[in-house]
Formats: structure tokens, sequence, C-alpha cells
């Protein structure tokens, strides 16, 4: 009741409604596992990423004893339904864990557990806050899903589609459909991380040459699902991968690993 009460007045103040509610409690959510660090003796710090609350860091007790309740789930790259204690810190606790999906045959093959890798780093760092990104966390999963359906099929194209269409999520898809300093549409001949996008024979200062087939292999990967990836050749790749890594460095001060992958 009292509570209410200083609701009720902030309002009526003029201020945004504040409620004066307790944060602790418990919490249920979707997560992927991102990263498990060992902590002490039997202890393990995960950082989830969940489609409500983004990134999360959480405390599992005693999950590396044999007879832990938890199991082998709260490992990298695992789809579970998590259910957390929220106190007053920032590290919650994990409490239950439900697996939806472990993704059993990604871990046999050296080349999809890789790129499962550097695909949950990407998302670790380009979304590290707790703003909610429910469409990232989608793609996300379809990422592992497809990794796992494929196994031997991790490619570098799929590994920078994916990375594309993280940048159109975080807000960074560069300008593809016109030069980003003037607007001019044709002989686009070089891409400029500054600009955020391709440029024109006439501003292309401060770019790299950008061939028309990783203009296309961009324009395309983003267009199309996750499971359709186009194909361009290692040469254009190289040139997509250099276009989103200088785009990440100049608009959000981020440099990722390399994306990976073989060729094809
Ligand atoms: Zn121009």
């Amino acid at each position: 009741m009292y509570i209410t009460q200083i609701a009720d007045l902030r309002c009526g103040a003029g201020a945004m409604p504040t409620l004066a509610v307790d944060m602790a409690g418990p919490v249920k959510t979707e997560a992927v596992v991102l990263r498990s660090i060992r902590y002490g003796e039997a202890d393990r710090i995960l950082h989830v990423y969940t489609p409500h609350r983004g990134r999360v860091s959480a405390i599992a007790k005693g999950v590396r004893r044999a007879r832990s309740r938890f199991g082998g789930r709260l490992e990298p790259f695992f789809r579970l339904r998590l259910e957390l204690h929220e106190g007053r810190g920032e590290l919650l606790t994990v409490t239950g864990a439900h697996t939806i999906d472990g993704h059993p045959r990604l871990r046999e093959d050296a080349g999809a557990l890789d790129a499962a890798a550097r695909a949950c780093d990407a998302v670790g760092r380009l979304f590290e806050t707790s703003e909610p990104h429910p469409g990232v966390f989608n793609l996300l999963c379809r990422q592992l899903a497809l990794l796992d359906a494929r196994a031997a099929g991790a490619t570098r194209a799929g590994a920078l589609q994916f990375r594309l269409k993280l940048l159109l999520a975080a807000g960074l898809a560069p300008h593809l459909g016109a030069c980003a300093h003037c607007g001019e549409r044709e002989h686009l001949v070089g891409f400029s991380g500054a600009a955020g996008g391709v440029v024109c024979g006439a501003c292309e200062a401060g770019s790299f040459p950008l061939g028309e087939d990783a203009h296309g292999f961009m324009t395309e990967a983003l267009g199309r699902a996750l499971a359709e990836t186009p194909e361009a050749p290692e040469r254009a790749l190289g040139q997509v991968e250099r276009a989103i890594s200088e785009t990440l460095e100049h608009h959000a001060h981020l440099r990722l690993m390399p994306a990976g992958g073989r060729a094809g």
C-alpha cells in the first residue's frame, strides 16, 4: 500500500511513474549460453543471451560437482529455459535449467564448433547490455540450429551473412543502394567504413576498392534468410569482411575476431 502511494505521489508531481518495487525475485527466461567460465571450486559464471533482458551474467553454484542437478546443460551453445534468482547485485543465480536444444551434432565438427563460438562472441560483444533485442536472440538461435543441422557445412559466407544481419539489428547496416556520401547510384567502386557504406568514384577518398561481387553478396545476404546464404568468391568475401570490420570500428569502436569458416 505504502509503495503504491509513493508511486502515485511521483506521478502526481509530473515525474515519470516510478515503481518502487524491489527488483529481487525469480526470473524465467529463454537463453543461449554464450560463455561459461570456471569460478571457484565448483561454480561457473555464465554469460547468456536472452530475448527480453539482453546479455545476462549468472552464477551456477556447484555445477562442476559430479552430482550437480544441472548436468552438462550449462555449456556454451545450449538453448535453455532458465530459472534465475535476481538479487541486488548484477550477477543473477541459476536455480533451474531445462534444455530446449543442446545442438549435439554441432559439437562433433571442429568447423561448426568454431563458427558457433565466433557467432556467440559477436553477439556478446555487439549486444553486451541489458537492452532487449528479441530479433538478435532469434537470429542467434537460427544460426546455431543451422550449424547443428549442417555441421560440416559451416562456411565463411554463412558467418559473414550472420554478421551483416547483426549489423542490421544494431542499426549499423551499411548503405548499399547508393553512394553513402553523395547519393550517386552508378559507378560505386569502394566501401568506406567512416561513411558507412559504398561510395562512388568521386567520393572514394579514404575508401577501399569493393568489387561488384562483394557488393552483390552484401545486398543478397541481407535480403535472404540465413538458410539461403549467397555465394561469392573468396576474394569478394575478404572485401565483405573488411567492410564489416571497418563499419564496426568506426561506428561501434569494436573489433571482432575474424569471421572464420572455410571457403565455399
Ligand atoms: Zn559519391
